[in-house]
């Protein structure tokens, strides 16, 4: 937990008070292994992560360093093979059930036969919920889709489905909700405006948030504190406290302090720093 900073990096902060209780995510040892063939694959080994509730964690790692799976896991998709895994203080599976998780993936896989609106609705449908108009309707203004209620998925852009996605994430008011590369698949100008109405949808609600992502930038903007994961196998290499002041604004893309982080992030991630040694990073 020492905060090792870096001497080139002043004002860089250590957690704040609280901001890692484990009363949003708590993941301690954490192992994942898979069965490939009469093999076996270490997916994840010693991962820990702590969270406070309310807070944005962003896991950010090389391609298969194991960053979904610890996100399907926290979503109770898969089952840890050792480890402690609490959201909100439940495990996955009794915070699934009592639909605490909002889950919004890269592939959005809305119903094209359904409209927005009935798109959104769904997880309540599936859970025999009721589902109130005014909620789907406060719902579809949140992520700027007034107007849109009818249309198909087929009728809406690539950025705009991601955002019934987010909808269909938050209609059950999950208090934790699980964001795999959702924005991924979008151009960088639709990128960054999703994630200014993602960071205005979290601030409203106060949802802790667990983000995977391939953007470094969008990691320092969004976060409250960025794990770096290494890969083979999987672990946390660093973890970084973004110490930029909220409400973020597309200005503090252009601070000093921005492109600070920025680089930082780049070279341990870059670095492939060794899990033994979490490189120039708070605890
Ligand atoms: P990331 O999201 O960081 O790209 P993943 O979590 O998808 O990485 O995968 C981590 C590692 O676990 C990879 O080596 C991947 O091939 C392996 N893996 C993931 N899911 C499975 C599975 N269902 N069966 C076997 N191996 C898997
Ligand atoms: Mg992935």
């Amino acid at each position: 937990m020492a905060p090792a900073m870096p001497a080139t990096a002043p004002g860089l902060a250590p957690d704040p008070a609280g901001a890692s209780d484990g009363s949003g995510v708590s993941v301690a040892g954490l192992r994942k292994e898979f069965r490939m063939g009469r093999g076996q694959v270490v997916a994840l080994e010693d991962v820990n992560l702590s969270t406070a509730a309310g807070s944005f964690l962003t896991l950010i790692g090389p391609s298969g360093c194991g960053k979904s799976t610890v996100l399907r896991i926290l979503a109770d998709l898969e089952a840890p093979t050792e480890g402690r895994v609490l959201v909100h203080g439940e495990a996955p599976a009794v915070a699934r059930r009592a639909h605490h998780l909002g889950i919004a993936f890269q592939d959005s896989a809305l119903l094209p036969w359904r409209s927005v609106e009935a798109n959104i609705r769904l997880p309540l449908e599936v859970s025999g919920m009721k589902a109130d108009r005014l909620v789907i309707s406060d719902l579809i203004s949140l992520v700027g889709l007034t107007g849109f209620e009818r249309a198909r998925p087929a009728q809406l852009s690539g950025g705009m489905r991601q955002r019934v996605a987010i909808a269909r994430a938050l209609v059950v008011e999950p208090k934790v909700l699980l964001l795999d590369e959702p924005f991924g698949a979008l151009d960088d100008m639709t990128r960054q405006r999703l994630n200014f109405e993602l960071l205005r949808i979290w601030s409203e609600r106060a949802t802790t948030t667990v983000l995977v992502t391939h953007s470094i930038p969008e990691a320092v903007i969004l976060s409250d504190t960025v794990a770096v994961m290494s890969a083979r196998p999987g672990r946390i290499a660093a973890r970084v406290t973004i110490d930029l002041p909220r409400p973020r604004t597309p200005e503090m893309l252009r601070t000093a302090r921005f492109h600070e982080l920025h680089d930082l992030l780049s070279t341990v991630l870059f670095s492939g720093a060794s899990p033994g040694e979490p490189a120039q990073a708070s605890g």
